[in-house]
Formats: structure tokens, sequence, C-alpha cells
């Protein structure tokens, strides 16, 4: 039997490594593409020299061409933390703008299934708690966080014209907060850097006094989620996450006790327009795709926390400084 063939975009990032990883493990033929504007081959280079591996240095915002066939493409390209995206505004604004409108018009062109990268951001200071997909969201346009919330909100405006105007087989997935291995120390999250700040006993700094809230989805937990919704069929946006919502100072706190750290807490000044509160309902997820997460806070931080102990912490942190 031939094997299914999948483009990932984004495939050197955070979750695009980890669905190669995935995919490869379930016998598909991966392509994966990346510019490494925030990725880094190191994510994917294990993957290098596998007969049903092919990697592509390339910017999805210009035209994409794939020779032969594609069952599926996996639109996950895109800066996605704020540190990346206020440095990189326009190129957030293009790739999911152009990128997004260059992807649905291969999968148009291969007949092949395409699922993109939404996010919980949609949503911007949401004046509702949880968030269900019905919840049309409290976006500041021309704030700071506009250009990628901006972009991820036309990329489900265009995914669902394509579907609508050209019966593009198209899948849409919400993504809140996802953490583990592979994520970037310094991508300007919560969750790394307090992992990279407990681990070399400096401080902790905490935005804001600490009360708002996020939830934290481990990242196995999210690639399940993310190849059944995949494999459903259901044209609709998808929260994927985890509903179990804790304030950022609770987090501090809890990663300084699995670390055994002696670094303090100290607080500044919130950044514009950070959402002071983030829970998904996944109410849809459980009925539609039969999912919900699985991973304990505590085993998922315990492994998040192992894979940064393997990272030369030190040599990381002066480079950045
Ligand atoms: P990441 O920065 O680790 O990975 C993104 C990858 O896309 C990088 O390897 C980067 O080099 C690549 N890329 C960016 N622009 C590109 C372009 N024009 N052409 C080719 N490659 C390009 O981020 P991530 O956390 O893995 O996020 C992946 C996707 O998931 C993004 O679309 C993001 O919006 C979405 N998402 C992630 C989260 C999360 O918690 N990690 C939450 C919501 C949504």
């Amino acid at each position: 039997m031939t094997k299914k063939r999948i483009l990932i975009t984004g495939a050197a990032g955070f979750l695009g490594s980890h669905l190669c990883n995935r995919f490869i493990s379930e016998g598909y033929h991966v392509l994966a593409m990346d510019n490494l504007i925030t990725g880094q081959l190191e994510n994917i280079e294990h993957l290098f020299g596998k007969e049903n591996f092919e990697f592509y240095n390339h910017d999805v915002s210009k035209f994409v061409h794939v020779s032969n066939d594609l069952d599926y493409i996996l639109h996950f390209a895109s800066p996605a933390s704020p540190i990346d995206y206020l440095k990189i505004p326009i190129q957030t604004l293009k790739v999911g703008s152009l990128g997004t409108h260059n992807l649905l018009g291969l999968a148009k062109d291969k007949q092949a299934r395409i699922l993109v990268a939404s996010t919980s951001e949609v949503y911007g200071d949401p004046l509702v708690s949880p968030q269900d997909e019905d919840y049309w969201g409290n976006v500041n346009p021309v704030g700071p966080r506009g250009v990628y919330d901006e972009a991820k909100r036309f990329q489900e405006a265009i995914t669902m014209a394509y579907h609508t105007y050209h019966k593009l087989d198209t899948r849409i997935a919400r993504i809140f907060n996802t953490y583990g291995p592979k994520m970037r120390l310094f991508d300007g999250r919560a969750l790394p850097t307090f992992v990279g700040q407990a681990l070399m006993q400096e401080d902790i700094t905490i935005f804001g006094n600490g009360s708002q809230t996020r939830s934290f989805c481990y990242v196995d937990d999210q690639i399940e989620g993310l190849f059944k919704l995949l494999h459903t069929d259901y044209h609709l946006p998808i929260n994927i996450g985890n509903p179990d919502e804790m304030t950022i100072e609770e987090l501090a706190k809890e990663i300084l006790h699995l670390t055994n750290s002696r670094s303090k807490i100290v607080y500044k000044n919130l950044p514009v327009d950070d959402p002071k509160q983030r829970r998904p309902s996944i109410s849809r997820a459980q009925e539609i795709l039969n999912w919900e997460p699985k991973v304990s806070r505590k085993e998922g931080l315990e492994k998040t926390i192992a894979y940064f102990e393997t990272l030369p912490l030190e040599k990381l942190i002066n480079a950045e400084k």
C-alpha cells in the first residue's frame, strides 16, 4: 500500500516537530516545510535520512509548489509567541493571510484535506469564560497583538470561504496554550521562562500581579487532539486545549516547587492587551472527537522540566543577553 503523503508547514517549530514525529510513527510520508524564522532544525534533525521524510526550507508566504500527490496539509507555519510576532509583525500577518491562501490553493490543486492551526487568541481578551467556539471574541485590531490575532481570524475566514465556495475539505483547530519538550526557552511565554529562571536560580518575573489565568495543555494531548481532528469529518472550528485553569502566580509557585529552586518571585508591569483569563470549553472536542486531555499538570511539568535540564541553560542565557 502506498503511504499517505502529508505536508506539514512550520515543521521545525515546537508543535510542527511533534507533528512530524507523530505522522512518521503512524507510517505517513512527511514533507516538512519551514523557513526557520522562529524554528530550529535541531527539532527535526533526527528525522533526516529517513526515507519517508523530506525537508524543504521555504517561506510559505511565497508560492508553494509540491511535486506529486498530497493527501493532507497541516498549516502550522506562523510565529506563535508575542516576543516573536512583535519583532516580525509583517511576516506574521503575511503567513496567516498570504501563506494560508497559498496552502489552500495547493490543497485545492491536489484535492488534499487541509487543517489550519488557529488559536485561542482569536478570542482576544475574552469577556466570557470559559470560551466556547460560538464566542466571537474581543480583539483590538490595532493593538500590538492585533497582527497575530487578526491574521488568525483572517485565516479562519478564508479557510471557511474555501470550504464553502470550493468545497475544500478543511479543518480549523483553535489551539490553546500548549507546552512541553522542544519549546524554546526564550519564546517569551510564562511557562518556559519560569522553568529557565527556576533552574538557573534567577528571579521569576511575573507580569502584573499574577492573578491573570491560563490553562496549559501538554503537547502529547494536543497532538492527539489534532490527529483526531484531521481524521474526523468536521469543518467548523474546534477548541483543543486543557480547561484546567490556574493563575500565573500559582504556575510560578508550582514550578518553584517541582524544580526545588531557591528563586524569588518578582512582579513587573503587565504588557498591553494581555488577556486576563483564558480557559477553553472543550465540550465540542469531547463530543465530536471523543477527545480530552489526559496528562496531569504535574506529569507534564516534570517532563518539560526534565527536557530543559538537558539544555546548556547558561550558554543559552548568555547568548540571549
Ligand atoms: P513555533 O514558532 O515553534 O513554530 C512555528 C514554525 O513556523 C517555526 O518553525 C517557524 O520557523 C515557521 N514559520 C514561520 N513563518 C513561516 C513562513 N512564512 N514560512 C515557513 N515557515 C514559517 O510555534 P508553535 O508554538 O509550534 O506554533 C505552531 C502553530 O500553532 C502556529 O501556527 C501557532 O499560531 C499555532 N498555535 C500554537 C500555540 C502554542 O501554544 N504553541 C497556541 C495556539 C496556536
